[in-house]
């Protein structure tokens, strides 16, 4: 079967940068599964698996516009040490849930100063050129209650 709207796809992948540092990859029996041709993955990605069968392997490279954007500047923010709680210890690396104009958003702690928090609400992967190998592990049709929910069970 062919890699197509409403297939259901497991892929095992490795996810690296332009340096060829491994930012993610799925795990030994734990395949990504996703509904394909419902934004369940980024759009590069998407666009290769389509026509692919099980079994195939993949390695595209994939720019920021077809993955996580670009990365936006105006979303990141230095805040006043103040806003948190004094007694709460902030670190580099930690996320928030913080509200935008947009709606609920998930900021990361990017630098702390004695004085300032730094919080970037960019996708960590935003501005990247990805890079994925891997191998498709299963394709098969989803079922009604799937299509109806939108992602794979
Ligand atoms: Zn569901």
């Amino acid at each position: 079967m062919l890699i197509g709207q409403n297939s259901v796809v497991s892929i095992q992948y490795t996810l690296t940068n332009d340096s060829g540092e491994v930012m993610d990859q799925s795990q030994e029996g734990q395949p990504l599964v996703y509904l394909h041709g419902a934004a369940g993955i980024i759009p590069g990605l998407e666009n290769e698996l389509t026509g692919k069968t099980e079994g195939a392997e993949f390695k595209v490279t994939i720019k920021p516009e077809e993955a996580y954007g670009d990365h936006i500047p105006e979303m990141v923010q230095e805040v006043p040490r103040t806003s948190f709680p004094p007694d709460q210890d902030i670190q580099v690396g930690m996320q928030f849930n913080a509200e935008s104009p947009n709606g609920p958003m998930t900021v990361a702690v990017t630098a702390v100063t004695d004085d300032t928090i730094t919080v970037d609400g960019n996708h960590p992967l935003a501005g990247l050129t990805l890079h994925f190998e891997g191998k498709i592990e299963g394709v098969r049709e989803a079922t009604a209650e799937e299509l109806d929910h939108g992602h794979a069970h």
